[in-house]
């Protein structure tokens, strides 16, 4: 700083200083936090403001950390382009609102996020954007729900409490030849075992809060797809205000380098885990992609990543498995006391074992019609594995299961 320019303890408090340039190569990026860079000139903001990927201006157009962490995104997914958000909400949003205008339509799946489908449907209603909800496990419902103005298809890679797998191959077939585009959350698989934008999405989704970032420490999302029409998914998240923050970006970029790791061990146990409770007699059924009686088994080996499954007995198809209790209210609250050394998180994704609970949760506002329609009863429960051994989570299980009908 200049002594003479400066000569008061006051103008030295409020200066910003000037980042050095160096050619130090930190193991970890710096934080960021500035809302704003200061202009060299006239011109100069000109030109930043103009091209937009030139340096950056005002935190909400763009940060450091949003773009390194947004770049390692947009290589494990295999996409043109990647943009981190402030949630997996935002991003939903952000492809819906670039998307689509008044008297569009949508087609979303019945399996999805219960937020997804009320952002979908009823927030997405009140702009004069319409959509039917379908089974998008049947290629054919989808296929005739398919309008003139339909912009696209929201699918799960992997749903919600039945993990049901999609079909990415088949409804990318179908939306290519009607000319919609597939939407598709991975929040469930992860880059590390489903790249979507491989096998016919247009756009993916993630919510970075769950696996992704893997801590539970983090709200993010991330929308990465083409190159083709990215200027608007850009210029929108300015406009809306979906930007990530810098500390957020910076967290997420140090969960991320454990995700291959992570999710490897906790897939592994996850396949481990569901064989045993699928054979204990005290545990009425078990969703479990990699279980031979799934009904979208079939469907791991031509979208979920071969290397991960390669190294397990069981196919990798992710760490969540639901399993069902023949049993009410009492029981399920006696059953999470019991295996409380799980705790009961109403989320999923963290390097910590966790229960949910569709009915109380996830699901609390589907009608009671609907979820039985789904197969969510009241005995319903939802594992997100974690690093702890498949051994240990089993015991913990156990307790619970024998409480059952105290
Ligand atoms: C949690 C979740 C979301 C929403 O993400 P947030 O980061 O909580 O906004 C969307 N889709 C799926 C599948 C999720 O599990």
């Amino acid at each position: 700083m200049d002594k003479e320019s400066f000569p008061n303890v006051s103008e030295i408090c409020a200066n910003a200083m000037r980042t050095p340039n160096t050619l130090a190569r930190p193991s970890s990026i710096p934080i960021y936090p500035a809302t704003v860079y200061a202009c060299d000139s006239a011109d100069q903001a000109d030109e930043l403001l103009e091209y937009g990927d030139r340096g950056y201006v005002y935190q909400r157009d763009g940060h450091p950390n949003a773009d390194i962490l947004a770049e390692k995104c947009r290589l494990l997914h295999q996409a043109e382009r990647a943009i981190v958000t402030s949630s997996g909400m935002a991003a939903t949003a952000l492809v819906l609102l670039t998307q689509c205008q008044t008297g569009d339509h949508l087609i979303v799946s019945k399996h999805a996020y219960g937020k997804s489908i009320s952002l979908l449907q009823n927030e997405a209603a009140r702009l004069g954007i319409l959509a039917t909800c379908v089974d998008t496990t049947d290629l054919e419902e989808v296929a005739n729900a398919i309008e003139e103005r339909t912009r696209f298809v929201f699918v799960e890679t992997v749903s919600n409490p039945r993990l049901r797998v999609s079909d990415l191959v088949g409804l990318g077939k179908i939306t290519k030849s009607r000319g919609t585009l597939l939407v598709v959350d991975n929040t469930f698989a992860t880059p590390v075992h489903c790249q979507p934008l491989r096998h016919g999405a247009d756009y993916v989704i993630e919510s970075m809060t769950k696996f992704m970032n893997g801590h539970g420490d983090v709200t993010m999302g991330l929308v990465a797809g083409k190159s083709e029409g990215w200027q608007r998914i850009a210029a929108a998240v300015s406009t809306w205000g979906f930007r990530a923050p810098p500390h957020e970006c910076w967290m997420a970029m140090r969960g991320l380098k454990t995700l291959w790791v992570r999710m490897k061990q906790a897939s592994a146990t996850a396949g481990e885990v569901a064989k045993s409770l699928a054979a204990n007699p005290l545990v009425k059924a078990v969703d479990f992609p990699g279980l031979p009686d799934h009904p979208d088994h079939e469907l791991l080996s031509q979208i979920f990543n071969s290397e991960p499954a390669k190294l397990e007995a069981t196919p990798a198809c992710g760490p969540m498995i639901t399993f069902h209790l023949d049993t009410n209210r009492q029981g399920v609250n006696r059953f999470i006391e019991k295996a409380g050394e799980i705790p009961f998180f109403p989320s999923l994704g963290d390097v910590t074992t966790s229960f949910s609970h569709p009915v109380t949760t996830s699901h609390r506002k589907t009608p009671a019609e609907e979820r039985q329609n789904l197969g969510i009863s009241e005995g319903t429960i939802r594992l997100s594995i974690g690093l702890e051994s498949a051994e240990w989570i089993l015991g913990v299980i156990q307790k619970g299961l024998v409480a059952l009908d105290l």
